[in-house]
């Protein structure tokens, strides 16, 4: 798949949209997000009361499955998910316009392969002189999970594997731009479940998910978690729900290159990273602090690998164009969002909105912007990287940690320095750095350790997996059961 040329793609696309659109009415241009094929999505319900019964009736069934099964349903996930990780990645570029069809076909591959299964759920035994006490990780029930536009069945199957593996069911509230795509996803993991031996349904989902929708998962007594995975505003109002949350929220990863750095490398790697998927995922690069005595020749290596240089001018002309203000009519306070329209586009698209043509071949449109650039400042989660030249170690950190906005969330770092990388690593607080390699690297792929897509930052669980979605409980035998 990762092959494919964009005619391949373009073709693979344009057959999953027809796919999903069967037998649609002539009149109606909108996806069916609960028919694919001319076949019900399993897991589908009107409304998210329905939704919210059916997977607790599914969590009632796996209460009394052996983790032997639960471990079979997460194998029967990871082969679905490999089976059809170009169906829906196709699937994800066709709803949500973001995004490349081979690199979000690589993210399920790595769903399949990384997520953790039930291995993740380990009992703790403490004995003394009064006995033995037990702890061991419960399922909290019916968790409630909220997922992005940006990897949206990659979120849905990894939240899925982590909350089953841990013994739940699960209702999403998916995000309203990527519907088809995330219900497609609840459909496959009650597919491979269900031929696993599990109930038809454990996870479940709304046809039309809505802030209103998400408010009564909020509020229903029967979800005990609620897991949390967008921008700011989603995350701010999960925490506020009143329930027990875990929250995983934006990012603004900051890149610093110092002087000792393999800088060939380094540029390489920077842009692979920010170019994975037109930069949606959240942890990608999105702006650079390089030494000045070594710049050009970072910028001369990002060059060779698929990158063009913009003037000032230009990245001026393109920051009003990827950044959109807003007035709200009642209060008249302006706000600033980032440009859907540029969201997770192919670097030329982009480009064509400030009257620029390039090729297929420019995958990254750099610049050498001022630290309060747009390019520095805002989460663009596009193929866009502004460099910002710095004197010293001293500058850079002060710099980067600032751009990266108190999020905590992920920043990286090309030297061989190691004062300079445990410097950096210190300050910025971040739940994931990176030395030396691509972003994607910090959730396993091409580094070690397991993947997800939820990164928990405000709500501390970090790299998120199964032990995540699980409760704590004690069990005490006083003065026996020990065998010494
Ligand atoms: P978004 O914030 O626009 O939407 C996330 C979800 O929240 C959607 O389902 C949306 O409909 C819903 N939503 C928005 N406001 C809501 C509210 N007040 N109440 C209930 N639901 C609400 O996210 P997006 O644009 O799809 O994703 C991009 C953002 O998510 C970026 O900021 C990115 O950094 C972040 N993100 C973080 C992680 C992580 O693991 N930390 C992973 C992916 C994306």
């Amino acid at each position: 798949m990762a092959n494919l040329t964009e005619a391949q793609i373009a073709e693979l696309v344009t057959k999953i949209v027809a796919e999903m659109k069967a037998e649609k009415p002539a009149n109606d241009d909108s996806w069916d997000a609960t028919q694919y094929h001319g076949r019900k999505l399993i897991g589908v319900f009107e409304t998210m009361e329905e939704a919210i019964a059916a997977a607790e009736a599914g969590y009632k069934t796996i209460r009394q499955t052996s983790v032997a099964d639960r471990e079979k349903f997460i194998t029967s996930i990871r082969n679905y998910c490999r089976a059809e990780a170009g169906t829906m990645a196709a699937l994800g570029v066709a709803e949500t316009k973001m995004g490349r069809v081979d690199h979000k076909t690589a993210k399920h591959i790595l769903v399949a392969d990384k997520t953790p299964g039930t291995e993740d759920i380990v009992a703790e035994a403490k004995t003394g002189d009064h006995g033995l006490t037990l702890t061991e990780r419960a399922p909290f029930g019916v968790v409630g999970a909220i997922t992005p536009s940006t990897n949206p069945s990659e979120t849905v199957i990894c939240n899925s594997m982590g909350m089953i593996a841990a013994g739940n069911g699960v209702v999403f509230n998916p995000h309203p731009g990527a519907i088809a795509t995330s219900n497609y996803a609840v459909d496959l993991v009650n597919r491979a479940v269900h031929a696993a031996g599990g109930p038809e349904i454990l996870v479940a989902s709304v046809r039309k998910p809505t802030l209103d929708t998400a408010n009564v998962m909020y509020k229903h007594p029967a979800i005990r978690l609620l897991v949390c995975t967008g921008g700011p505003g989603v995350v701010k109002s999960v925490l506020s729900s009143g329930k027990k949350a875990i929250g995983a929220g934006a990012g603004n990863p900051p890149v610093i290159v110092d002087d000792t750095a393999d800088i060939e490398k380094a540029a390489k790697d920077i842009i692979d990273g920010c170019t994975f998927d037109n930069n949606l995922p959240c942890i990608a690069e999105k702006e650079v602090f390089v030494f000045e005595n070594v710049a050009d020749r970072l910028i001369s290596g990002m060059l060779k690998n698929g990158c063009i240089l913009l003037t000032r001018e230009q990245a001026d002309a393109l920051a009003k164009v990827v950044v959109v203000e807003k007035t709200d009519p009642k209060t008249g306070k302006v706000s600033r969002s980032v440009n859907r329209d540029c969201v997770g586009h192919d670097c030329r698209v982009i480009l064509e909105k400030i009257g620029m043509h390039v090729g297929p071949e420019i995958r990254c449109a750099i610049a050498e912007v001022p630290f309060e650039h747009t390019f520095v400042q805002t989460e663009l989660m596009m193929p866009i990287l502004g460099i910002v030249r710095v004197k010293d170690i001293d500058e850079a950190i002060d710099l980067a940690v600032k751009a990266e906005h108190g999020n905590r969330h992920t920043a990286h770092m090309h030297s061989k320095n190691i004062d300079n990388l445990s410097r950096f690593a210190t300050a910025i607080e971040t739940t994931i750095f990176v030395k030396n390699a691509p972003s994607y690297a910090g959730i396993g792929f091409g580094g070690e350790g397991h993947t997800t897509f939820t990164i928990a930052g405000p709500t501390g669980e970090g790299i998120t997996s199964a032990k995540s979605y699980t409760r704590l409980r004690r069990c005490v035998m006083a003065d026996h059961f020990r065998i010494i």
